[in-house]
């Protein structure tokens, strides 16, 4: 395990009381986002405990050559900086919130997270959805094709779309059950109305960070640097409406009404003690062509992965929201973060910073570890029963739906991604 440093010390803590022992904000975490409270704009925090830094606040505590880029609205301009901007302000703020040293300063500059309001980190100029949860992919492709689950390009070529950049947002935004048409097995001709089969997608995220220039591809052992941090990813899907009209161009108004990130950029660097060798194809499977082999020994992340329901039911009998599934995410993935963004950009396409790629739905080959309600109900055939005897195959309205992430490993802190959820509402 290379590059660790003092920010992944165990032993490390912080003054900010919460952070210490915290489920996902510790000192050993960090993550950046956008925030606005009553009587500011946005601006650029870190995640520690319970409180959000106000980088700007503290700016004179910072490298002066750091404060144009974390001074904009959004981190665009600062993820492009590369993974070394990304080490050393980490260090930094790990230094201030450790040290006694600027204490009063720094603690001048805390606010609560819970008076905050918090955005979409980076302008999203695009946005990619994968396929490399190969459980998923089979489950999926065994409700079509019984036959033929797998596609024979699926352990060759990393799948993926092209998905529409503008409807990405924050978690916390509703869910409007979107209208479409769909065309029931037994009908003759297609009917319009609202979704029947809405879903949720359980993904990871990746922010890019640098990015390449239009024909010059980031090669597999550079990969990694492109990717500035992750995030948890919501790929709502209207399930009926996704089975009509995906032949043959594949998804479009079954997807694209809104995909929900968490809003804190977990950063690769935050990430390095969790990092771990991919586990090994099965016997029989190809290999890689050799612009998808090398890069790093430990391509994969050790993440535990999570999708709990909340429905209108339970929140009012005071139950805690029902765990659909919970895995790890790198027994569900086919191909690697760093295999993606070589294969994205082989042809010459560019990634520019800021753009959002997602994994595809992580389901791993547990029962338990299925991520989207498609799969756990058996395309709606065996609905699953929540705790008030309420059942589900797909969500209605006033579900509420979130999604976590945490990595964790001996001998290290945990450290979690925070929430993205979404609430289901009706057309009004
Ligand atoms: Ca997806």
């Amino acid at each position: 395990m290379s590059g660790l440093d003092e920010t992944h010390d165990p032993s490390r803590t912080s003054w900010v009381g919460s952070a210490n022992g915290h489920p996902h904000f510790p000192v050993q975490n960090l993550p950046l986002g956008i925030f606005s409270a009553q009587g500011t704009g946005r601006r650029v925090g870190a995640a520690i405990g319970d409180f959000i830094l106000d980088l700007l606040t503290v700016g004179s505590l910072l490298d002066e050559d750091w404060l144009d880029d974390l001074s904009h609205p959004v981190l665009n301009a600062w993820l492009a900086r590369g993974p070394q901007d990304q080490r050393a302000l980490r260090r930094r703020l790990s230094d201030l919130l450790s040290d006694e040293q600027h204490r009063d300063d720094v603690e001048a500059a805390l606010l609560g997270q819970s008076e905050a309001t918090m955005h979409l980190p980076c302008i999203v100029g695009d946005y990619t959805d994968f396929y490399v949860g190969i459980h998923h992919a089979t489950n999926v492709g065994r409700q079509f094709r019984p036959d033929q689950p797998l596609l024979p390009n699926y352990k060759h070529v990393p799948i993926g779309y092209h998905g529409r950049a503008s409807s990405v947002r924050a978690s916390g935004e509703p869910v409007i059950r979107p209208n479409g048409q769909r065309k029931p097995p037994e009908a003759e001709e297609p009917v319009f109305g609202a979704s029947r089969r809405l879903d949720y997608e359980l993904e990871l995220g990746l922010w890019i960070g640098r990015g390449n220039r239009l024909g010059e591809p980031i090669p597999i052992d550079q990969a990694d640097e492109a990717i500035a941090g992750y995030c948890l990813l919501n790929d709502w899907s209207a399930r009926d409406l996704q089975a009509w009209e995906y032949q043959p161009l594949g998804p479009f108004l079954a997807k694209n009404f809104l995909t929900s990130v968490s809003p804190w950029v977990v950063t690769a660097e935050a990430l390095r003690p969790f990092r771990k060798a991919q586990p090994p194809r099965p016997a029989g499977d190809p290999q890689p062509l050799p612009y998808l082999q090398g890069g790093s020994a430990e391509p994969a992340l050790d993440l535990t992965i999570e999708a709990l329901i909340s429905t209108e039911q339970m929140r009012a009998r005071g139950l805690p929201p029902h765990r659909l599934s919970h895995g790890n995410a790198s027994a569900a993935m086919y191909w690697t973060a760093a295999q993606i963004v070589a294969h994205h950009t082989v042809n010459g396409c560019n990634l520019q910073p800021g753009d959002l790629i997602g994994t595809g739905t992580l389901s791993t080959d547990s029962n338990d570890g299925l991520g989207s309600l498609l799969e756990i109900s058996r395309g709606g055939k065996q609905p699953v029963t929540l705790p008030t005897g309420e059942t589900r195959s797909f969500l209605e309205d006033g579900d509420e739906l979130t999604l976590t992430a945490r990595a964790e490993r001996k001998g290290f802190v945990t450290i979690g991604f925070g929430e993205c959820t979404g609430e289901v509402v009706g057309l009004a």
